[in-house]
């Protein structure tokens, strides 16, 4: 099969509906009710909101140190903890079916951007190397330009730039694209559940957003935001006829096409194992299109990485449900309001934020984040009897 006509062949099989799904027994049943427009106070225009933040606004005439403590964050189970993930807000733009109620809002506060830095820099000087700013959707936030330009200059235990990237579902990207990069982000990586725009406004429930991703990925690879990826979550009998029209956007458009397995992170608690398409399927049917051959990928990086078999089209798939990798995890999260998690799944919180309000030193910050790394869960439990649902879901935990 060519990609020629692959979005038609998409879209006829769309016109049977879930019903005229092979999977359609098994197949999504989570709520997708198409809001139009605007509703329950999200914002969605093309200007970011205003950050109704409880603290103090980001002062940017602090600059960023050179730090040169050497110490590693090390869990107890000996893994190194090099990745930060920062979610600098919990509101968003979008209300992705299996992410949102499409009812709630943002349910926790945000911190001004110069506490995120001073956070930031604590955590760099034990050994974080790669920061990602995520959400929520981040691009609401005014100032995140300022923020990735003072994280920019912070510099890792051994004197290197931080990797600096971010996570977005693109619909601000198209005028945020070059400033980021002009401030010094590295990379990006997109959200995009459908190459169709109609399936894209009934995943996303917001009219219009498809046109604004796809203005967005231009305005990333123009500004040199690459390797640019795409993160496209399948859901049985919703999505997942996607597959080779995706295959085909990774090779027309020259960017990294990643799936992700739905794990129970949503607000609706709709998750069940059987609406996840796994690892094994995704392969089985994206070779039914063209052949793929794997190819290395780093002992921490979530994604299995494949190659077409004529070298053109990346494709990634991150498997935390069907082939976890938590043996191998280098994350921690803090979210918006400050607190640290250690795993997505964690029940429990730090509240490295209250700690500083306290009036704690950087010193004392430190240890407390040692502290936490320390007893970072072993794994997650997806799908055992004993799996306990995390005190937070995705949208407010930070993806
Ligand atoms: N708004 C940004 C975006 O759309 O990329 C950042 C936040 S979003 C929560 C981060 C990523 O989490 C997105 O790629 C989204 O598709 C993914 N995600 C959300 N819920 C998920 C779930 N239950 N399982 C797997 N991935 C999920």
């Amino acid at each position: 099969m060519d990609c020629r006509g692959a979005a038609s062949r998409t879209c006829n099989r769309r016109t049977q509906g879930v019903a005229g799904n092979r999977c359609a027994s098994r197949a999504w049943k989570g709520n997708e009710t198409i809001l139009p427009g605007r509703s329950g106070g999200v914002h969605t225009s093309d200007q970011p909101a205003a950050i109704p933040s409880p603290c103090p606004r980001a002062d940017h005439t602090q600059r960023a140190e050179t730090v040169v403590s050497h110490a590693i964050l090390t869990d107890k189970y000996g893994r190194q903890i090099t990745d930060l993930r920062i979610s600098v807000t919990d509101r968003c733009n979008y209300r992705c079916v299996y992410c949102r109620t499409g009812n709630d809002g943002a349910l926790f506060s945000e911190l001004a951007m110069g506490e995120y830095l001073r956070m930031a820099r604590v955590f760099v000087s034990l050994g974080i190397t790669k920061i990602r700013l995520t959400g929520g959707e981040p691009l609401l936030r005014r100032d995140l330009t300022e923020l990735v330009g003072e994280l920019s200059r912070l510099r890792t235990a051994d004197g290197g730039r931080l990797d600096l990237a971010i996570t977005t579902n693109g619909h601000l990207l198209a005028k945020m694209a070059a400033p980021l990069a002009a401030a010094g982000l590295n990379r990006v990586t997109v959200s995009m559940d459908a190459v169709d725009r109609e399936r894209f406004a009934r995943i996303t429930r917001v009219p219009n957003g498809y046109e604004n991703v796809l203005a967005g990925i231009r305005a990333a690879k123009e500004a040199g935001l690459e390797p640019l990826k795409i993160n496209c979550v399948l859901l049985r009998g919703f999505n997942d006829d996607q597959i080779t029209a995706f295959g085909c956007f990774a090779r027309e458009h020259q960017v990294m096409v990643r799936f992700i397995e739905f794990m129970p992170l949503e607000e609706d608690r709709v998750w069940s194992p059987e609406v996840v398409v796994p690892l094994k399927e995704i392969l089985e049917r994206m070779a039914r299109f063209r052949p793929l051959r794997e190819i290395a990928h780093g002992a921490s990086e979530t994604a299995r990485r494949y190659l077409f078999d004529d070298g053109i089209g990346e494709i990634g798939i991150i498997a935390p449900v069907s082939m976890p990798f938590c043996g191998h995890c280098s994350r921690v999260r803090l979210t918006s309001d400050g607190k640290i998690r250690t795993c997505l799944f964690s029940i429990v919180e730090h509240d490295l934020y209250g700690l500083m309000r306290a009036g704690a030193d950087d010193e004392r910050l430190s240890r407390f984040i040692v502290d936490a790394i320390a007893h970072k869960e072993q794994r997650h439990h997806i799908g055992e009897p004993d799996f306990v649902p995390p005190s937070r879901t995705m949208v407010h935990i930070g993806g």
